[in-house]
């Protein structure tokens, strides 16, 4: 059976700059860095996204990602990071298998975050009413 490009990661069946590992999680440096020292962080357990991710799972990951982001701002010696979670090609997620991004950040890096937009009238009680909807419906299921 073929395994996604970060399983073959995990299992050394492709080569990869290794940051850290433990019985649940591998981290390693990404191939096309943001900035020096920009690492990724995976589950050993393949899941898509954020969407299908199993709960236990994502609390090892996240707990990782928390030592790790200080290793990587210390280690490079950033005044901060950015820590990202694609999800879905739409935004912006190309390799299929659950990955934080730790991106060091130095001042006056040239990097822009995303820039924000204002609500139209009613636009943000519209929204709200359809994902509080979701969120009760999911309730109502649990
Ligand atoms: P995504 O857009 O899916 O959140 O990010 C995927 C990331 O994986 C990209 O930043 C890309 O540079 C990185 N990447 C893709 N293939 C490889 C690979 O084979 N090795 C490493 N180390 N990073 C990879």
């Amino acid at each position: 059976m073929t395994s996604c490009i970060f399983c073959q990661i995990v299992k050394r069946e492709i080569p990869s700059t290794k940051i850290y590992e433990d019985k649940d999680t591998y981290a390693f440096l990404d191939i096309n860095p943001v900035n020096p020292g920009h690492t990724l962080v995976v589950s050993k357990t393949c899941s898509r996204n954020i969407f299908d991710i199993e709960e236990h799972d994502l609390a090892k990951l996240i707990s990782a990602v928390k030592k790790i982001a200080l290793a990587v701002k210390e280690g490079t010696g950033a005044g901060g990071v950015n820590i990202q979670l694609n999800n879905e090609s739409s935004a912006g997620q190309v390799v299929f298998h659950t990955h934080f991004h730790i991106v060091p950040r130095f001042d006056n890096d040239g990097l822009h975050l995303w820039p924000g937009r204002k609500y139209q009238p009613t636009q943000a009680d519209s929204i709200r009413n359809k994902i509080s909807s979701v969120l009760n419906l999911t309730l109502l299921k649990d």
